[in-house]
This record gives structure tokens, sequence and C-alpha cells, in this order.
């Protein structure tokens, strides 16, 4: 059933894209490197992690080009391409992006899709370049105030926090909200999320976890969606 207007807020690896961005680009270029980030991403936290590892291949001499080729082949549905694009055209839809990812991988994958305009906020950990270096930043700096969340978000970023305050700055009231996401760190957002609203789950990771586990004592009232493959989330946005 189609509504006035709509807001669909994606999470990026393993939602938007067919895969993570992070774990990707290290496979591609230093598995090595792959492989030491599974035994430390429960000591360091997860983007300071990833922030020494592209430190660590820069030092290496891997070059700017070569990280923007291996982003420029993930794995990325045509379905997810399609689906998002019909309802882009149609026009009630507006489209944010909250993810855990960074500034520079999440907008070079879009490119190569030719989905560079689809989203009205990309929010996520801040990267710029420094010649051949990408240096990642949390979106909340370690040195200053820190985010309130009580749900388990990482210290980089409240992805519930978010979303309140892009609605606030938005200022727009929306008829419905959907939230595509598979991970732990997408539960908290959708605790935000009302009655008419929906998640779109991806199965079998973090956040249908959650949701089975958590769902009724934190009481989350928006309805919920499973999902597998990318066409499934395709079928599921040509019936709205
Ligand atoms: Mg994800
Ligand atoms: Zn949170």
């Amino acid at each position: 059933m189609s509504v006035p207007q709509q807001l669909i807020v994606f999470d990026f690896d393993w939602s938007m894209a067919d895969q993570d961005s992070d774990d990707w680009t290290f496979e591609v270029l230093a598995p090595d490197i792959r492989r030491k980030m599974v035994t430390l991403r429960d000591e360091i936290q997860w983007t300071d992690l990833v922030a020494q590892c592209l430190r660590e291949i820069h030092g290496r001499g891997i070059k700017r080009e070569q990280i923007e080729n291996a982003l420029r082949i993930m794995p990325f549905h045509p379905a997810m391409v399609r689906g998002v694009t019909r309802l882009k055209d149609l026009g009630n839809t507006t489209f944010l992006c909250l993810s855990n990812a960074n500034s520079i991988f999440i907008p070079t994958i879009l490119k190569e899709q030719g989905l560079q305009n689809l989203f009205t906020e990309i929010i996520t950990n801040p990267a710029e370049w420094e010649n051949e270096l990408l240096n990642l930043r949390r979106r909340i700096d370690p040195s200053g105030p820190q985010h309130k969340c009580q749900v388990g978000c990482s210290p980089n970023m409240c992805k519930g926090e978010e979303l309140d305050a892009f609605l606030q700055r938005h200022g727009k009231q929306f008829d419905r909200i959907i939230y595509v996401g598979d991970g732990s760190n997408d539960f908290c957002p959708i605790l935000h999320l009302r009655s008419q609203d929906f998640v779109y789950c991806r199965n079998d990771r973090g956040l249908q976890k959650r949701i089975r586990n958590e769902a009724e004592k934190e009481g989350l009232k928006c309805q919920i969606r499973y999902w597998s493959g990318a066409w499934e989330v395709e079928e599921m946005f040509n019936a709205l």
C-alpha cells in the first residue's frame, strides 16, 4: 500500500550492499590483515581497528587506486539497484543511510552502482584521503562527549540517536519508515520506530538474533519482515 511520504533507512554493509566493505577491502588487498582483524576485533573498537589497518596497508605501499578498485568490484545485488531506483523515481520516498562504514567507501561503491544521488544524507564515520592514505575517524570523537545509548551501540556512533536527529533536522513527518538492516547495531534504531513502521531484517545475522532475544523486553513496536536475498527486498519494495 502506498503512502504520501515514506522514509527508507538503509544500513550499508550486508544490507544495501551484499558484503561488508571493511572486511572486503582487506580480503582483496591484504588477507593477512583481514585475518588479524578477526582476532583483534574484541580488543580494539572497530572503527579504530579499520583506521589502524588502513595505515598498515598504506605502509605496505598500497595505493588509493587499489582501494577504490577493490570497492568497485564489491558484491552488490542488481535487484537492490533496481528496487531502490524504482522507488526513487516514484518520488515519495526519502532515503537515509546510517552506517558504521565510512564517508569514502560508501560513495565510491554507490557511484559504481549508479546510485550516487540516492541518499538525502549518508551518516557514517568521516574519512578523507591524505595523498595515498585513507584517514578514518570515529563519527563521535573519543576525546569529546560520548553518546548516551543504553542498548549497546558501539562508541563511534549510536544509530538510534542519529535517526532521531535526522528526523528532527528534516522537519517533515513520514507516514511510514522502513529500516533495512542486518547487524546487531541496527537494533537500537528500530526501537525508535512506530507501529506503522517496518524493519526489513536480513536472516541469520546479528539483528535477527537481537530481535529474537530482546524485542519483547525492549518493547519493539514496528512490524518485522525477514529476507535473505536482495531480490526479496526488491519484491517488498515493489509491493509498496
Ligand atoms: Mg550491516
Ligand atoms: Zn544506540
